[in-house]
């Protein structure tokens, strides 16, 4: 049964990403952009289209591991979540912001390379569910 004041974010949908800190926009020529720090620092290109992982980095990231810090290419402040962590592998995980239909929520990405795990926080799954998303 399918609960009609539930919003469905379907897979393929644009997502209109913002920085959680300073509310700017995180997206660049059609991608999502965020800055990342591995040792070295370079440029992290996310598709920002629900479920389609495509991706392109500036600096080398090794598959299955981490990137230690993710930062807005705006304020620099680190993306990083201190209250959640990837629900399938358990790596930390970077909170973006995104505009749904009536708000913006909290929208987590995982820091592992090839971990394909995003999810929204407990509030907003009350009245908002992402296709495709582990609790089909
Ligand atoms: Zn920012
Ligand atoms: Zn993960």
């Amino acid at each position: 049964m399918v609960d009609e004041n539930k919003e469905i974010i379907e897979s393929g949908t644009f997502l209109n990403a913002y920085c959680p800190h300073c509310d700017k926009s995180l997206l660049e020529d059609g991608m999502l952009k965020l800055k990342i720090h591995n040792g070295e620092e370079g440029f992290l290109m996310l598709s920002p289209y629900l479920n389609v992982f495509t991706s392109k980095s500036t600096i080398f990231l090794a598959e299955d591991k981490t990137v230690k810090d993710i930062r807005c290419c705006h304020c620099n402040r680190s993306l990083i979540s201190a209250d959640k962590t990837c629900e399938k592998c358990g790596s930390e995980v970077a909170k973006i912001a995104i505009g749904a239909r009536t708000k913006l929520i909290d929208f987590y990405i995982c820091t592992k390379k090839g971990c394909r795990w995003h999810g929204l926080s407990s509030d907003d799954l009350i009245d908002i569910r992402l296709q495709d998303s582990l609790e089909w």
